[in-house]
């Protein structure tokens, strides 16, 4: 018994004759709308996951690099400079009496002074320096190729740039103010968390000694010989 026929025209994709493939305009126009939704798919998730990761080292109110990212960064640039035999510093820095600007202006100008700080602060890096917020109104200033001198220079510029960073808030009650800085210098016995210590002690020397300085933590040999070891993240004075 015949099979009944289907009904309709039937095209072959392929033909052996002419060689030639033989599509419907409307199978190519499914196909590429296909490409194109999977590649904008694609891209979409990528820029997603970019996104995502920009958010995850970023600090929200000031745009820079978060306490996280400082750290990554800065084991990394310490490996390096190590490997290079290379200078590196870090300017530690933390905004002098910043309480009194929340608690007469509100938090709002609080946040303002923290915004103006880190752009003044920005202009007077070079292209290989960053910055950072550790937390609060705390910052470091990641100097690699920094030597000793360089860095103290740089913390003096960024000392008078935040105090020269003035602003008016509300266009009528002016804020000014100024940061206590310390200073590090990689040595070779040191990772990035103790140059961190460092510049921290430092910094605390600077707040005790009447803020708005910048001071430099001593070095490996200067501990040495001031019978200071350096205990993992910690230095004692020997007894
Ligand atoms: P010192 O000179 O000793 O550093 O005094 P200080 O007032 O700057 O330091 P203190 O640690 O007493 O106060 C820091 C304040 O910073 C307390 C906290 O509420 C405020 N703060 C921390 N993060 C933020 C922030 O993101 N925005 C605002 N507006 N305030 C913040
Ligand atoms: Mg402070
Ligand atoms: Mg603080």
């Amino acid at each position: 018994m015949a099979l009944p026929q289907a009904s309709g025209y039937y095209q072959k994709p392929w033909d052996w004759k002419s060689g030639q493939m033989q599509v419907s305009i409307g199978v190519l126009i499914s196909v590429g709308v296909a490409f194109l939704l999977l590649g904008g798919t694609a891209g979409w998730l990528l820029f997603a996951l970019m996104q995502q990761r920009k958010l995850a080292h970023t600090d929200y109110l000031t745009g820079i690099a978060n306490r996280g990212s400082v750290f990554e960064q800065g084991f990394k640039l310490v490996e390096h400079a190590h490997g290079e035999v290379e200078p590196f510093s870090i300017v530690l820095f933390d905004v002098d009496h910043f309480k009194k600007i929340n608690d007469t202006l509100g938090h709002g100008a609080g946040d303002r002074a923290l915004r103006v700080i880190v752009n003044a602060s920005r202009r007077v890096l070079g292209q290989r320096e960053f910055l950072g917020r550790l937390g609060g109104e705390e910052f470091i200033a990641v100097l690699p190729g920094c030597g000793r001198e360089e860095a103290m220079k740089r913390a003096e510029s960024l000392r008078l740039a935040i105090a020269r960073a003035g602003f008016l808030y509300a266009d009528k009650h002016p804020v000014n103010m100024t940061a206590s800085l310390g200073v590090a210098t990689l040595d070779r016995d040191v990772d990035f968390q103790i140059l961190v210590n460092r510049a921290d002690e430092a910094l605390y020397v600077a707040k005790n000694s009447g803020r708005n300085r910048a001071v430099r933590a001593s070095s490996s040999a200067e501990r040495l010989s001031a019978g200071m070891v350096t205990v993992g993240s910690r230095q004692r004075v020997r007894g």
